[in-house]
């Protein structure tokens, strides 16, 4: 099957200045559509030809993987966010972060320091792990928490690409600034 980029629920400057347009025009226009590209032009003859993106991120190893797993997680990461987005979580998604992580305030200071120790290019996620239990977890490169069994609910891209022409190496500045762009009405849906 071909896979296809997403389309945007917002303009490509509806997030600034957390967000520039000009990142959008690069991070999403540019580098997740190479990951679409890629894909479509890997899949012809292999295996993974007529499945769906979530088996091929559970399964495929290589250059399927890696361009499949990229297009999941960008498509993931974009959605998240809103212009109006909702602040805070609430309802069961609200309590469980309390009930793990102290408050949200210890919770965003948790997941960001795990985006900024992580060592060159992936993602930091927020995930209910195979225990139920809300877990913070990083992953080089392209990696996604399906392939341990865990469901994600949130993530923060921290390759370069995705905040070098805002922040240029200021990679907690950026951690700092997603909060504001995060829409948690999204994130308790997914919870
Ligand atoms: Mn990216």
């Amino acid at each position: 099957m071909k896979h296809e980029l997403p389309k945007l629920p917002y303009d490509f400057a509806a997030l600034e200045p957390h967000i520039s347009r000009e990142t959008f025009e690069f991070h999403y226009g540019k580098h997740h559509q190479a990951y679409v590209t890629n894909l479509n032009n890997l899949l012809p003859g292999s295996k993974f030809e007529n499945a769906d993106l979530e088996t091929i991120v559970r399964e495929a190893d290589g250059g399927i993987f890696n361009n499949g797993a990229q297009v999941w997680n960008h498509t993931f990461y974009f959605m998240q966010f809103s212009p109006t987005a909702a602040s805070t979580p609430t309802g069961l998604l609200g309590e469980a972060i309390n009930q793990t992580f102290g408050s949200f305030a210890e919770f965003k200071e948790q997941f960001a320091k795990a985006g900024a120790t992580l060592f060159g290019s992936g993602w930091v996620w927020l995930v209910v792990n195979k225990d139920g239990k809300l877990e913070i977890v990083q992953e080089s490169n392209a990696g996604n928490p399906l392939r341990r069994g865990s469901k994600p609910i949130l993530t923060c891209d921290v390759w370069e690409h995705a905040y070098y022409l805002d922040y240029q190496n200021r990679r907690p500045d950026y951690l700092q600034s997603f909060w504001n762009v995060v829409d948690w009405k999204v994130i308790g849906q997914r919870f």
